[in-house]
Order: structure tokens, then sequence, then C-alpha cells
């Protein structure tokens, strides 16, 4: 298993595949001065599935597949058969926002994807429109019902909590946990990327705690999950008769970097060493300088090596490089 040079154990591998999206969430992509990586800059299915069995040769044993928007992809079937095929490979899950799920979530599974995370900022028609700007509830909530009938399941819900956009909306979320089985996840803010999108994850920022008040001053007391992994990014609750699950991902005001068990991939073929961080080591001119698997293997371990300790948000450090939509989550 690759350790990194404190000790943790990194072994999950997140692959941002495209960074276009069909959305335009107020937090994460600007709607002008927006440049995109060329089509051919672009690591090709072959590629990914090479940087895929290097990794799993180095320890690495999850994937997911994210972007951008992953499905944006003309050829997102074919990746996600390659990876799913590669020997070792334990789990491949999608971060999605689902809109394209309808037509694509059956394939999608054929190919060997196994689960889901999907992007509902609210349930509130018009305020979803204000916060992701482009799409629909309604789109997104067929996409929802798409995968689940295909099977990609435990589908697990993000809710990126936006001040003044959908801070009051979480108890409606939180209440498809109690009455229903969502596994829902309220996410804070991180600034990234420096400009117009840092500054709204800046101003716009709600600290867990506030959430959670809001959450139980309406629907009850969250009682912790017993028995989860200290890699899980999220702390899950439920309700005490509750059939879900609500999540907190507290990446500001409860850093769990020590915990992190994560590398990025960029769509342009860069490992990203760290989501809060600028440190990235290039990948893709070994790619297609003929360097096979063994090549990548070594890259990939000494970037595992260079990983940071953890993020510097406190300091008012944060990447100022890359934007969540080059990164995926
Ligand atoms: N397009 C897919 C989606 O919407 O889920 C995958 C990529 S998107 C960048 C992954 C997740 O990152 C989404 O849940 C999105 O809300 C979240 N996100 C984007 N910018 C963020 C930010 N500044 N802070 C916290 N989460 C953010």
């Amino acid at each position: 298993m690759p350790l990194d040079r404190f000790g943790r154990e990194i072994n999950y591998l997140r692959l941002s595949v495209i960074d276009h999206c069909n959305l335009r969430c107020v937090y994460c992509m600007p709607l002008r001065g927006l440049s995109f990586v060329p089509a051919p800059e672009l690591l090709t299915a072959a590629e990914i599935e090479t940087v895929v069995r290097a990794a799993v040769g180095v320890g690495f044993r999850k994937f997911r597949l994210t972007g951008g928007e992953p499905t944006l992809r003309a050829d997102i079937l074919e990746i996600t058969r390659r990876v799913a095929s590669v020997p070792g490979v334990e789990d491949l899950a999608m971060t999605s926002n689902g809109i394209l799920l309808p037509r694509l979530a059956r394939p999608l599974k054929e190919a060997g994807l196994k689960r889901l995370n999907l992007h509902v900022d609210t349930l509130h028609p018009e305020r979803l429109q204000k916060l992701m700007r482009f799409g629909s509830l309604e789109e997104i909530e067929a996409g929802i019902a798409a995968a689940e009938d295909a099977g990609l399941l435990p589908i697990k819900i993000n809710c990126v909590v936006t001040r003044d956009y959908n801070d009051t909306d979480v108890v409606d979320l939180a209440r498809r946990a109690l009455d229903g089985d969502w596994h829902v996840r309220f996410i804070e803010l991180m600034p990234l990327g420096g400009g117009e999108t840092a500054h709204v994850a800046l101003s716009q920022f709600v600290p867990t705690a506030e959430t959670r008040r809001r959450i139980e001053a309406d629907l009850g007391p969250l009682l912790p999950v017993p028995g989860q992994s200290p890699s899980d990014e999220a702390r899950n609750h439920r309700f005490a008769n509750g059939r879900g699950v609500v999540g907190f991902i507290s990446p500001v005001s409860e850093p769990y970097c020590g915990a992190c068990n994560r590398m990025r991939l960029t769509a342009d073929g860069r490992f990203h060493l760290c989501l809060l961080n600028d440190d990235e080591v290039d990948v893709k001119q070994a790619l297609r300088s003929g360097g096979g698997e063994a090549q990548v293997a070594q890259i990939l371990a000494r970037a595992v090596a260079l990983k940071p300790t953890g993020h510097r948000l406190d300091e008012g450090l944060s990447t100022h490089v890359r934007s969540m939509f080059q990164l995926g989550g």
C-alpha cells in the first residue's frame, strides 16, 4: 500500500476526465472568462486506463470519475469500461450532476460503474436555478430516478451550503433522510482558483455547526453513525427514527487532512497532490513519449511521496492555479 511521508495510506484516485460542465454553480464556475483544456490535451480513454493500471500496481484500490461533468465526455462509457475492467479496481464511482443520466445511467451500470454521488444544492426550483444557473430541479430529479432504476446504489446526494442561496433549504434536503432513505451530505464551501468563485466561497461560507443547528432545530437530534472509516471525509449521522443518513463534510471548520487517502488526476494529465494546494506532478508527457505503466507507476509513487501534509486555509492559502471544475472535488 502506498504510504506518504506522513504515514497516510493513499489508495484512492479521483480521475477528472473533462473540465467542461453543463451547469455554472456560482461558487464553482464563472459565466465569463473560462478557458477549457483543448480536446487533444485531454488524456484519452487508453491513457486513463494506463494510469489506473499503474495506480493499482502502486496499491490504489478506489477510483472515482469526475469533472467538470464527466457525462459530457463523448467516450465516458469507454472510459468507464476500461477502468472497471482493470484487475484490482475494487470500487468505481462517479460524481455527477445527473442531468444526462436518463440516457446514460443504464449503459454506465453495464460498463461497470458501481455507484454515484449526485449534486443537488436545493429542492427549491427557483433557488436551484439561481445557484446552479443552468439546468433545472426537474432534470436533476429525473437523473436521480434513472440512477436508482439502473441500480447505481447507494446514491449519495451532495449539497454545497451557500449563504443567501440555499442555507435555509438544508432542512428540506435533510428531511429526505428522515422520511426517506436518502444519504445527503452537506459540504462546506472551499475557496479555489483565486477569482470570482473563490470570492463567493469566502463571502457566502456557512460553517457546518450552523447547518447542523438549523437541521436539528426542525427535525430533531442527529446521532453519529458508529464505526465510520477515518478516511471518509463525511461525518455521518442519523435521526433516531430516520431511514437515511446525514453527512457533514467540513474541510474548513474541521479539516480531515490527517486522514486523507486521496490523490487526483486532472483531465490534462497531472497528479494534483492535495485539493487545496497548487502542487502537481505531470504524467501526460511520460504517457505521450512512450512511457508505459512502469514509468507512470514511478511518477505516481513520487507524487504520493510529495503529498503535502494538509491545506493551509487558516493562513489564507489555497490553490490559485485550479478551480473545482478542473479538479472534480
Ligand atoms: N459536475 C459534477 C457535480 O456537479 O457533482 C462533478 C464535479 S463538481 C466540481 C463536484 C462537487 O464539487 C459538486 O458537488 C460541487 O458542488 C462541489 N464543489 C464545486 N465547487 C466547490 C467549492 N468551491 N467548495 C465546495 N464544493 C464545491
